[in-house]
Order: structure tokens, then C-alpha cells, then sequence
């Protein structure tokens, strides 16, 4: 007879909430509330009684508990590693950057300084709905197309997206596969006419980034009172068109007032509690050593601020971070899926976008 033994997953994390303790599997996103029996269960899976008969089988389904011989370090690094590079696929995702130009300049902006401002021809996006079809048609299994526009400004560019969604929509549709879209704007030309055409080709999530309010925006984006207010009417008409439009509020040397107060502003003054959800940003400025204490900062005030938040608002109002297991650090690491610049020109993150050393080839 084989006895098999077992062990806690190396993935578990306890966490002490008031009187409860809850247990966290981040390998499976697993999350329960712990009580003494399962408590002394956990400490040692292996001695026999009553409760283990019960206890056992939820606690492996759950992955709280792995067998003994079980390295699961080695089980997660060879499932990345099968994910990068696996050609049987359900799914491709592409960034793509109709124009790296911008009507911003944003001081933090990572796109400051860089090689290439294009926007991109009418050849070059006829090129890259070629490359994305061939793409499609050798990859076996596809279920699901994925496009996120990107920038520099992408609604500087509207004919661009509208005409290569168009063309990537309509080939999806003849090959059955599922085709949605996603875009990253500063929300200033997101006019009701641009919402519309957005939603129309199956953009259903907006993201726009926000610095605080009027005087930080202004200072921060090196934008006018004018851009501020255009681009907060833009929101509040763009959430009647588009469910999905999510503010990120970037927090600038604690500044968790500010952003409460943008806060009040965007959910209370224009009536969106319940028809946009924001979450808090932290910002990559200053020197390493500044960028580890600032982000330990943002954490703990990012925690009193989401306290604050649900005790005012609707819980659909806050991005809150999700529990489940991140199994890869982006989808962007697969060795098929790239960010496109507007010469046609392929990165590996979107953060590289106009940087020339950064190319890593072309959709030629
Ligand atoms: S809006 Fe975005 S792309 Fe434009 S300058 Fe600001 S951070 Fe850069």
C-alpha cells in the first residue's frame, strides 16, 4: 500500500483580520476563513482524526494542501514557461499605438525624450491588419482577438482606429473568433462622437488616466482649465456609452487628499457612483531608493483611502485589486504578442514605445 503524504502549499499566506485569520493560496486564488480545527489540520495534514477525512479533500482542491513530493515552485516556472511559448493558443493580444504624439506633456511621462512622434499612414495600418490576419490564420485554435489602442494620444488618431477595427472586426467575424478592444487615453478627445464610435467597434473598456484636481491636472499634464473641464464632461458623457471606464488617479507625493477630492468630484458633483469605478496609481518618480519608500507610503495611504471610499460610495465605484492568481507578469512576455508602433515597428512593452533600442523587429 502506497500512503501518500501531504504538505502546506508553499504558495499559502495567513493574514490577521481583527479576531479572523483567512488563508490565501496565491498560486490558485484560493481565499477561507480558518478556525482552530482546520488551523491544527493545516499545522500538521498528515495526522489522522475526523476532521482531516473532511478537511483534506477541500484543502487539496483548493491547493492549500499539495502532496509531500510535490515542487511547485518547479510546476509554476514549467506552466509560465509553456505559457510564452505554447502554438496551441486560444487567444492573441496586440497593443497598438496609431500615433506616438500626444496634446499633453505630461511632466512623468515616460514617452518624453523618445526617437519617434509618428502617427501611422494609411499603408502602414493596411500592413498591420495583414500582419494581425496572418497572424491569426497560423496560429491553431484562436477563440479570441484582443486589441488595447495605446499612445502617445490614440484619439488623435479616430479614422485609424475606426478603419482598422473595421477591417479586424469583419475577419474575425468570418472565422468565428471572438474580437474585443480595450484603449488608454487622457480622455480629452472623448467626445461623445468618439464614445460612439469607440463602443460601435467593440471597445469596451476605457482607461483614462487623471492626475488630481484642476491645479495639479493643469500642472502635471501641462494642460489648460479648459482641458481639465472638457475632459471631466467627456467622462461623464462617455459613461452613458460605454460601461467600462475606469479612471486611474495618479498619486503624486501623497497627495490622497487630492484624490478624494477628485473622487467626490467625478461620483458625487457629476452623479457617476455606479457608472465608473477608479482605482489609485502610484507614480515611478525620483531615485530608487525614493521609489521603494514612496511606494510603501502609497500602499498604506491607498489602503485608508479604499476605507474612506467604501464607507461613501458604491462598491463598483473602486477598482479594488483582485485576489486571484496573476500566473503571468504580462501578456505581452508570449513570444507571439507585440505593442505596434505607427511605423509598424514591434516592441515587447508598451513602455518602450518610440525608444529605437527597444524595437525588436517590424511587421515586415
Ligand atoms: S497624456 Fe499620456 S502620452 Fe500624453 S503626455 Fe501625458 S502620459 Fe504622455
Amino acid at each position: 500500500m502506497v500512503i501518500v503524504l501531504y504538505k502546506q502549499s508553499v504558495y499559502n499566506s495567513y493574514v490577521k483580520h481583527g479576531d479572523d485569520i483567512f488563508l490565501w493560496n496565491s498560486y490558485s486564488g484560493a481565499i477561507a476563513k480558518i478556525g482552530n480545527e482546520e488551523m491544527k489540520f493545516l499545522q500538521d495534514p498528515n495526522v489522522a482524526s475526523q476532521s482531516a477525512v473532511i478537511l483534506l479533500p477541500i484543502m487539496i482542491k483548493n491547493g492549500f494542501i499539495v502532496s509531500s513530493g510535490t515542487d511547485e515552485y518547479a510546476d509554476y516556472v514549467a506552466m509560465i514557461e509553456r505559457n510564452y511559448s505554447d502554438p496551441i493558443r486560444k487567444s492573441l493580444y496586440y497593443v497598438i499605438a496609431p500615433t506616438l504624439a500626444c496634446n499633453y506633456k505630461c511632466v512623468y511621462c515616460f514617452e518624453n525624450n523618445r526617437d519617434i512622434y509618428d502617427s501611422m499612414s494609411q499603408k502602414t495600418s493596411e500592413d498591420v491588419e495583414k500582419y494581425i490576419l496572418f497572424n491569426l490564420s497560423k496560429t491553431y485554435g484562436i477563440k479570441h482577438l484582443h486589441i488595447n489602442w495605446f499612445g502617445g494620444e490614440p484619439l488623435l488618431c479616430p479614422d485609424t482606429i475606426q478603419k482598422l477595427s473595421t477591417a479586424l472586426i469583419t475577419a474575425c467575424q468570418k472565422q468565428d473568433i471572438i474580437y474585443n478592444a480595450s484603449i488608454v487615453t487622457n480622455g480629452r478627445y472623448l467626445s461623445q462622437e468618439n464614445a460612439e464610435m469607440l463602443s460601435m467597434h467593440k471597445v469596451s473598456k476605457v482607461q483614462i488616466s487623471f492626475d488630481g484636481t484642476e491645479n495639479i491636472y493643469c500642472e502635471r499634464k501641462r494642460a489648460s482649465s479648459e482641458d481639465y473641464h472638457i475632459t471631466l464632461e467627456n467622462i461623464v458623457t462617455a459613461a452613458d456609452i460605454i460601461k467600462n471606464i475606469v479612471i486611474r488617479i495618479n498619486i503624486v507625493q501623497n497627495n490622497f487628499d487630492d484624490a478624494y477630492r477628485l473622487a467626490e468630484i467625478l461620483l458625487n458633483h457629476y452623479k457617476l457612483d455606479g457608472k465608473i469605478s477608479l482605482y489609485l496609481a502610484y507614480t515611478n518618480e525620483g531615485s530608487q531608493e525614493e521609489r521603494v519608500k514612496n511606494h510603501l507610503n502609497f500602499i498604506q495611504g491607498e489602503q485608508k483611502f479604499i476605507k474612506l471610499f467604501g464607507t461613501k460610495y458604491n462598491h463598483n465605484s473602486y477598482h479594488y485589486k483582485s485576489v486571484n492568481p496573476k500566473l503571468s507578469t504580462c501578456g505581452l512576455v508570449r513570444d507571439d504578442q507585440f505593442c505596434i508602433g505607427p511605423r509598424g515597428e514591434l516592441y515587447k512593452c508598451e513602455h518602450h514605445f518610440g525608444i529605437k533600442n527597444y524595437i525588436v523587429g517590424d511587421i515586415y
